[in-house]
């Protein structure tokens, strides 16, 4: 297949707006994809060269990327920085060079997807004292014999800006009609992505067998499956008028929720948006080593921890845990301590098909068996009366958690569901909204006095799941320290674009607009109606959207979410309905 057809697809999708017009493409592409490559191409798609758990980096800079841009085309370093000074991007500035150099030579070979395939792995793969240079032949090599719209899609792709920015459910829609004939069937594509979260491999079986080839895909060990999630709540008896009698209330800890998968010697931990985070717990990583089972699968939140007081430290002390390197260095420092809460595999049984009472005991069962500080099981008690579950809800406040999740009993673990089968009771259940939300930064206002050279003001948004787009919902400009402004800059200074996105419904007017990617926590004092905003437009009131009062920066990026899993336009209309409900006593 040639690199080109994957090349011009993507520069279409870079120009719509429409989520169908995407969802069209992407099936035009998985149609024309000879099946021995698909699960190349989606991975392509994903804007990884693997997995994404996988971690495989290409590890190459911007310098390196100017050299061979130059070494391919005759220029010098410094033509290639000037025009990229100008262009401001380096996939256009290959392809603006490329253009010239395209017109006067022939092409010397015609570059196939598997070509440009295996020269990125070999990229992958160099390491060692000559790497640099290698890295620098294998790309001048394949710019060759690039035109210029695969130049700028090799760089892009590279460099890791390629930031088609299609969501997963797209690829899954696309993925149903391309090989089915039919959107019906993208539900049982999105159950087993469930369990089983590598939609290139999905992809592959698809196209080589049919639907029912996907019942070989099943939960197993080293493979991350999509969390279960909770509905929230905002007073215990809600949760208990949804059970016939007793309910089980687990401590909620502030800490990054990981999965703990061992197979063997092997052990491997993902977070909650399915990325490696192994070399961020080596400390754990021993312990479960030391565990006497094969191959498990375990759930639990991880909290900072101090070993003195023994007690659980704020969220924001496990971002010293984040390092890609030294990681050696801050063990010591900054102890954390693992609570268990959930385990989904053991020893070749699929436990997600039980219910939570039978979960619990076998989890009891592995914990008592290795008594060990570092690991714990949750805080739980299982009750239907509501003096107690109050009760146990000060007492996780007073241990430094945020609140209570409230369980089913008979509930099996529904992997990437959010239902009722799980709740969460926050503590902020005495303000009106009764939770925080998790926003994602579309654009901002550039900041003034103090905070010149910052930005003053963000405009933040919810995510629609129907529309594939992110509507505005607050600006907000409180609750930041000078710390964090120089933090949440740094970060949002790789997403900047130069106009809206395109799937950003907004209609404020903002200096700088933002690839949705980052996600903050944030607090308001209670959802209105508003002329402004586009969350939920029209939903509640005609020409109307939905929009926060006082909101403020609760000093949390979410690291661990996508943009997709921000608070959603559904959600936020739960909570309004709820917070009109309330008013009305
Ligand atoms: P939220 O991030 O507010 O949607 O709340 C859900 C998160 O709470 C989960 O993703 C976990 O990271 C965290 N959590 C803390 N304690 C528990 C627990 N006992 N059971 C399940 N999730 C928990």
């Amino acid at each position: 297949m040639d690199f080109l057809t994957i090349a011009e697809i993507f520069e279409d999708m870079q120009k719509t707006r429409s989520r169908l017009i995407l969802i069209d493409h992407l099936v035009i592409l998985f149609k024309t994809t000879p099946v021995n490559i698909i699960k190349q191409v989606i991975y392509l798609l994903q804007g990884k060269l693997s997995l994404a758990y996988e971690g495989v980096e290409l590890g190459l800079g911007e310098k390196l990327t100017i050299k061979a841009i130059a070494e391919s085309s005759g220029r010098s370093v410094k033509e290639v920085e000037d025009k990229y000074g100008i262009v401001g991007d380096l996939g256009e500035t290959a392809k603006e060079i490329a253009k010239f150099k395209y017109q006067k030579t022939l092409l010397s070979e015609q570059i196939t997807v598997e070509r440009v395939f295996l020269t990125f792995e070999k990229i992958a793969k160099s390491t060692g004292s000559l790497s640099q240079i290698i890295k620098l032949r294998l790309v001048s090599s394949l710019l060759n014999d690039a035109t210029p719209l695969e130049s700028k899609y090799i760089i892009k792709f590279l460099l890791g800006t390629l930031r088609l920015g299609i969501a997963e459910y797209s690829i899954i829609d696309a993925l149903s009609i391309a090989s089915t004939g039919n959107k019906i069937n993208r539900k049982k594509i999105e159950e087993t992505y469930n369990v089983y979260t590598d939609l290139g491999t999905i992809a592959e079986i698809l196209f080589k067998k049919n639907l029912e080839g996907l019942n070989e895909l099943q939960i197993t060990p080293l493979k991350p499956i999509r969390p279960m999630l909770a509905e929230r709540i905002t007073d215990p008896t809600e949760a208990l008028k949804k059970t016939n009698g007793a309910i089980a209330c687990e401590f909620k800890l502030d800490g990054e929720r990981v999965q703990i998968h061992k197979d063997g010697s092997e052990i491997q931990l993902f977070s909650r948006s399915l990325e490696k985070i192994t070399n961020h717990y080596p400390d754990i990583v021993e312990v479960i080593k030391k565990y006497q089972i094969h191959k498990c699968i375990l759930e639990a939140e991880i909290v900072s921890f101090d070993l003195e007081s023994k007690k659980i430290q704020p969220f924001q002390e496990l971002m010293h845990r984040k390092r890609k390197h030294n990681i050696n260095d801050v063990l010591l420092k900054y102890p954390v301590k693992v609570f268990l809460f959930d385990i989904l595999y053991l020893e070749g049984d699929n436990l997600t098909k039980y219910e939570y009472t039978k979960r619990r005991k076998i989890l009891e069962s592995i914990v008592s068996e290795n008594k060990h500080n570092t690991i714990a099981l949750v805080n739980q008690i299982v009750s239907s009366k509501l003096n107690q579950i109050e009760n146990f809800f000060r007492k996780a406040k007073e241990a430094g958690c945020e609140g209570l999740m409230l369980k089913q009993l008979d509930s099996k673990y529904r992997a990437g569901a959010r239902e009722f089968l799980w709740m969460k009771l926050k503590k902020e259940y005495d303000n009106r909204i009764g939770d925080s939300l998790d926003l994602t930064v579309i654009g901002a206002l550039l900041g003034k006095g103090k905070r010149t050279g910052y930005y003053g003001a963000l405009l933040l948004a919810v995510y629609d799941k129907n529309s594939d787009t992110f509507q505005s919902v607050c600006k907000v400009g409180t609750g930041f320290s000078d710390r964090d402004l120089e933090l949440i800059y740094n970060e949002l200074k790789n997403y900047v674009v130069e106009e809206k996105y395109y799937n950003v419904n907004s209609s404020m007017k903002m200096d700088i607009w933002f690839n949705p990617k980052l996600v903050l926590e944030i607090r308001a004092s209670e959802i209105t109606i508003s002329p402004s905003h586009t969350a939920a437009y029209g939903i509640i009131r005609k020409n109307f959207g939905l929009a926060l009062r006082f909101p403020k920066y609760s000093r949390k990026i979410r690291f661990d979410k996508k943009p997709e899993d921000s608070t959603t336009s559904s959600e936020l209309i739960e909570l309004y309905k709820r917070q009109v409900k309330q008013n009305k006593f």
